[in-house]
């Protein structure tokens, strides 16, 4: 496992709104090192990456998310089964229960969003997709009674994803996590209200389609994210992601839109605060445990 070169550091700090620091601080010993959540979220830190939003994939991960919140300040959490989880928990017959834990997490502190949730059509196949639905459906409708926003995972779903918020109603805040759509589609969450975030991928030499969406959209839609440890940004493709490489999609992006990094940092920062509130503006938990929960397979 090798992590590419800390970046320069941003003059103007900025938020990673979509990452999974679980995996390092779950890794069972032996395998590979990936960071632990303090070491990477010192690193982001030391580049200008001020605050991480940690998002758990299932119940483990999730509550994870939410006790880990709650006593690092640099961390605010989002909750939910991923859509490609929902139809073996459906199969098992546990969906319910598990559906009923997020929304039990997503009322903690600190907790301020609904999500990965969405639909995968890459992932998961026409058997699995009735539940996909019915998880994704049940997530929005979390998200719009607890006043949280919503972060979208979408797989190669693009127009069941939008259909549905469209038929359901969207939250008040919602976000395309790791945008895969073209400047048609960006367009069109815009005119909805939804927010765009960008990852890695806008990087990647075969995604036009994700700069011309960059181009596009209006900046006061624009998130930016590493979903780290997957979706490293050229050049570093093939080694892992962490939060302090957001400094490389950020000046990636900036460039691309001829602007100065510290005015789109500025505009990003403020943009994630309008969706998911202040760091600082909740204390964290004094009693918060100081163990880290176990790993959920050990
Ligand atoms: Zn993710």
């Amino acid at each position: 496992m090798t992590y590419p070169p800390l970046p320069e550091a941003l003059t103007v700090g900025v938020y990673d709104n979509h990452t999974h620091l679980e995996h390092g601080a779950w890794q069972p010993s032996g395998e590979p090192e990936l960071l632990d959540y303090r070491e990477a979220l010192d690193l982001a830190s030391s580049v200008g990456v001020k605050g991480v939003v940690q998002v758990g994939t299932d119940v483990a991960s999730s509550r994870w998310s939410a006790q880990m919140a709650a006593r690092e300040p640099r961390m605010l959490a989002a909750v939910a089964i991923h859509p490609n989880d929902a139809p073996e928990l459906d199969r098992a017959g546990t969906l319910d229960a598990s559906l009923a834990e997020i929304e039990e997490l997503a009322q903690r502190p600190r907790v301020r969003a609904v999500g990965e949730t969405g639909l995968d059509f890459f992932r998961t196949d026409e058997a699995g997709r009735p539940a996909q639905f019915y998880s994704f459906e049940a997530h929005i409708e979390i998200a719009k009674k607890h006043g949280l926003a919503l972060q979208i995972h979408d797989r190669d779903a693009h127009d069941e994803v939008i259909s549905t918020l469209l038929r359901v109603g969207a939250p008040e805040r919602t976000v395309f996590h790791c945008f895969s759509g073209d400047a048609t589609m960006a367009r069109l969450c815009a005119e909805e209200g939804w927010y765009l975030s960008f990852a890695g991928t806008v990087t990647f030499k075969n995604a036009a389609n994700l700069r011309e969406a960059l181009e596009v959209v209006p900046r006061d839609r624009i998130l930016i994210e590493t979903d780290s440890p997957y979706l490293t940004p050229t050049p570093h493709r093939g080694q892992t992601n962490a939060s302090y490489m957001i400094p490389t999609t950020l000046r990636f992006m900036a460039d691309h839109l001829g602007v100065p990094d510290s005015l789109l940092a500025a505009v990003i920062a403020s943009n994630t605060e309008a969706v998911y509130g202040s760091w600082d503006d909740e204390p964290v938990l004094p009693d918060a445990p100081s163990e880290l929960p176990p790993h959920p397979l050990a």
